[in-house]
């Protein structure tokens, strides 16, 4: 690939990761009355310089929107061609599941296809209260508020919870969605190098004292890295200074802990020392949506107050509630689920320590599992894994330094032991190719 063309690309992505705009203000002899224009955009460009790079005859398969024909298992259909896949979140393997289905098809007979409004002023169903009532149960949480995205509710809660006399400590390798939330808050923002508990407990020390408010941001396993909070010194750490302590669960709400309750059954502490989890619908529970646990009391004020939460925003459809309903209490049901999820985790992290590849992960069984690779051929390799017949996507600089580019991938417990064998011994073929 050209310098042009992956100078394009770090520049496309390092803009994705911020999701900040550049909105300094332009010196007044460079502004100009005309009409803004999507041309403007240097992401404009860099589409342009995308597709120049995937054209036909270029030599490599573009690994981006993919549209698939078939169910999502270990595995997945594309254009009538099977692939194993480790770029979807089918943590429990229920995304498929009949009875997962069957819930689905009854509330849309009986609810039809939509909410129909926001929840408070009509958009209520039956199915809303039980699938928090059903979460609640499942994390451990006094009360839960379930809206449309995990996403708008990690934007939503943070947003309104904070203000300009707040401080937000977030770890580096926070998510964008609480990365966004802090922005819009107005709130005194740090970023704390990632998982050092060392850094936060001195960064609330030298900062504590000028704010109202402190809110400690973290995730419970982390999307990039497959490693886990130091739940239990956060915790110490939020009591000594007095802060607020919120944890995204999105990968871990499902997948860690013995029974898949998550990061607080894991570490064995209580629930009742986590303000605020959000978690999503979209990762272990075969569904799509969104949702805050905590104590009540909190809960209920965002359930009622929080814009874009469940305020300003309609419900969860139907179907996605029926979904996520059926898919928690199968969870529940089924705990070997988790336990099948967690040792694939491990299996496939062996297995590619066994072929000599750099994995990273926690020994935890979490499902994501880096495996490192060099930032130059990362297109190369996505685009040789398509012809073969595997789907994995790459994470490349500025999303993480250059040295630490990775294939992330997703772990489900329906991918079995041949599926690993086969996308392992191509890769660790591909780089004794590369290094020789
Ligand atoms: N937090 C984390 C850590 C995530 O990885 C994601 C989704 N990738 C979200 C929040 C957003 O969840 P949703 O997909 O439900 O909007």
């Amino acid at each position: 690939m050209s310098t042009t063309s992956k100078a394009a690309l770090d520049a496309l992505l390092g803009k994705v990761r911020s999701g900040i705009a550049n909105n300094a203000p332009v010196p007044p002899a460079a502004q100009s009355m005309l009409p803004p224009s999507v041309t403007d955009y240097p992401e404009h460009a860099l589409l342009e310089r995308l597709r120049s790079l995937y054209r036909e005859g270029s030599g490599l398969r573009n690994p981006y929107f993919l549209p698939r024909s078939g169910e999502v298992t270990g595995g997945l259909r594309i254009a009538g061609r099977d692939y194993v896949t480790y770029s979807n979140y089918n943590y429990l393997g229920l995304s498929h599941d009949v009875r997962v289905k069957h819930a689905v098809h009854d509330a849309i007979d009986r609810y039809g296809c939509h909410a129909g409004a926001a929840r408070m002023v009509g958009g209520e169903i039956e199915l809303h209260a039980q699938l928090e009532a059903e979460l609640a149960e499942f994390t451990g949480f006094e009360a839960v508020s379930v809206g449309v995205g995990g996403y708008s509710a990690n934007v939503s809660a943070v947003g309104y919870l904070l203000d300009r006399r707040d401080l937000i400590l977030h770890d580096e390798y926070m998510h964008n969605s609480g990365v966004m939330g802090a922005v819009m808050s107005g709130a005194r923002r740090i970023a704390f190098p990632h998982n050092d508990m060392d850094a936060l407990d001195r960064l609330l020390g030298e900062n504590r004292g000028q704010y109202r408010r402190a809110l400690i941001l973290v995730e419970g396993a982390y999307s990039m890295d497959g490693d886990l909070i130091d739940l239990p010194r956060a915790v110490e750490i939020k009591n000594k200074h007095g802060a607020w302590l919120m944890v995204d669960e999105a990968h871990s709400c499902g997948t860690v802990g013995a029974t898949g309750r998550g990061v607080c059954e894991h570490f064995g502490i209580d629930t009742s020392e986590i303000d605020l989890v959000v978690g999503t619908l979209s990762k272990s529970f075969a569904s799509c949506g969104g949702f805050l646990a905590g104590k009540r009391e909190l809960i209920e004020l965002l359930h009622h107050f929080c814009p874009g939460l469940l305020l300003y925003s309609t419900g969860i459809s139907p179907a996605n509630t029926a979904a996520a309903l059926a898919a928690v209490r199968l969870a529940r049901a089924e705990p070997e689920r988790v336990v099948r999820l967690q040792h694939n985790a491990r299996r496939f992290r062996e297995m590619a320590l066994e072929r000599g590849l750099d994995a990273r992960t926690c020994l935890a069984g979490v499902p994501i599992v880096p495996l490192m690779i060099q930032d130059e051929s990362a297109l190369q390799l996505m685009s040789m894994l398509l012809e073969n017949g595997v789907v994995a996507h790459a994470v490349m600089h500025p999303v993480v330094p250059r040295d630490a580019a990775r294939l992330r991938c997703f772990i489900s417990a329906e991918h079995d032991a041949s599926m690993f064998e086969r996308t392992l011994d191509l890769l660790a073929a591909h780089v004794a190719a590369d290094a020789a």
